[in-house]
């Protein structure tokens, strides 16, 4: 068995490339040492902040409150909260949001909560059978994603957090970066450093990833022996997302060449820095979307358009006419790619559809 590097007791953590092992106790130093240190170096926090930590209620969410709230207690000028997004999954959601109300209470922190169904009309469950009612061709995650994203803003600036703070770790974030360079997608790239904004947008919440250079085993460990964790948990959606197997090409690249995420992680940065340099990346100005006035880095944000392609948003004639011209020609855009079965009204969205399309 493995001997903790410092103290000699029984190790709970190995890290191969470092070459040490840890006991329960040292490994917490250690995890506590290395996210003071990230924040820090990336200046994540200011002095006064009110932090939303976005809890999914899943181990890593719970970690990050659990360690923040920790944390806080040396930062005087620091208010901790949890923001969940509820998507309304089947199974899956009412567990970790259980768990989640719990470890809440247990250290005293307010819980904020903003479902999809209150605040878009339908769950996650009924959005995906919509849309394949529809023959969108989005995977479930598409529309989690997006509307995750864009509740949680909303939901970030009615608390009154200054900062948003989600649980990425290093091996998300490596899976993101390289999916990323698999889609050529660099804009998407320069996004994914360790703090999102400030965006120029006065409705944007500015968000943090204090978990960059922590491994997942890492955050793991933490949750298991701060009793955060009590099963396996895995979203019933995961494995039709092509990161499933970015993941474990990933883990299997570590297991045979240590350090293959640290070194990802490190091409990543170096990527961000060259794609600011190229601007790319930086500080992005962003629209007010001309539908929802929400911050988006398009005329139309996401949200908008997914809505008025799963036909789950009004958007009268009058509306729809009186858009500036690039956002009518996105908006117009979407409504051609659904294929909305015939409905009662004649409302405006189904007056465009007509001739759009003659399949279905
Ligand atoms: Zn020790
Ligand atoms: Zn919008």
């Amino acid at each position: 068995m493995a001997r903790c590097s410092v103290c000699g007791r029984p190790a709970v953590y190995v890290s191969r490339i470092g070459g040490f092992a840890l006991c329960e106790r040292h490994f917490d130093e250690y995890f506590m040492k290395k996210l003071r240190r990230t924040i820090r170096k990336y200046r994540l926090f200011r002095s006064r902040e009110r932090i939303a930590v976005a809890v999914s209620g899943g181990k890593d969410s719970l970690a990050l409150l659990h360690a923040l709230h920790r944390l806080r207690r040396s930062a005087p000028g620091w208010e901790v909260a949890a923001l969940h997004v509820d998507e309304g999954i089947r199974g899956y959601r009412e567990y970790s949001r259980r768990r989640l109300e719990r470890v809440a209470s247990e250290l005293g922190v307010e819980l904020h909560v903003i479902s999809f169904r209150e605040e878009l009309g339908y769950t996650l469950d009924e959005i995906v059978k919509l849309g394949a009612e529809r023959g969108l061709k989005y995977k479930p995650c598409t529309y989690c994603g997006v509307f995750r994203r864009y509740l949680m803003n909303i939901a970030a600036r009615r608390m009154g957090a200054t900062v948003v703070a989600t649980a990425h770790n290093l091996d998300d974030i490596v899976q993101t970066f390289l999916l990323n360079v698999i889609g050529n997608d660099w804009v998407k790239v320069s996004r994914l450093g360790p703090v999102s904004g400030p965006a120029r947008h006065p409705r944007f919440v500015r968000k943090v990833k204090p978990f960059y250079e922590h491994l997942e085993k890492e955050t793991t460990l933490y949750a298991v022996l701060h009793g955060l964790y009590t099963g396996f948990e895995e979203c019933p959606y995961a494995r039709l997302s092509p990161r499933w197997q970015v993941r474990r090409m990933i883990n299997q690249l570590d297991e045979a060449y240590p350090g293959t995420k640290h070194s990802l992680l490190n091409s990543l940065l170096s990527a961000l820095e060259i794609l600011e340099k190229a601007g790319v990346a930086g500080r992005e100005d962003l629209y007010s979307c001309a539908i929802c006035g929400e911050p988006s880095a398009h005329p139309v944000c996401r949200a908008c358009l997914l809505r008025l392609e799963l036909g789950i948003m009004e958007l009268p004639r009058e509306k729809l006419e009186a858009l500036p011209e690039e956002a009518r020609r996105m908006v117009l855009a979407a409504l051609r790619r659904s294929e909305p079965r015939r409905r009662g009204g004649g409302d405006a969205m189904n007056a465009h559809q007509g001739g759009a399309t003659g399949s279905g």
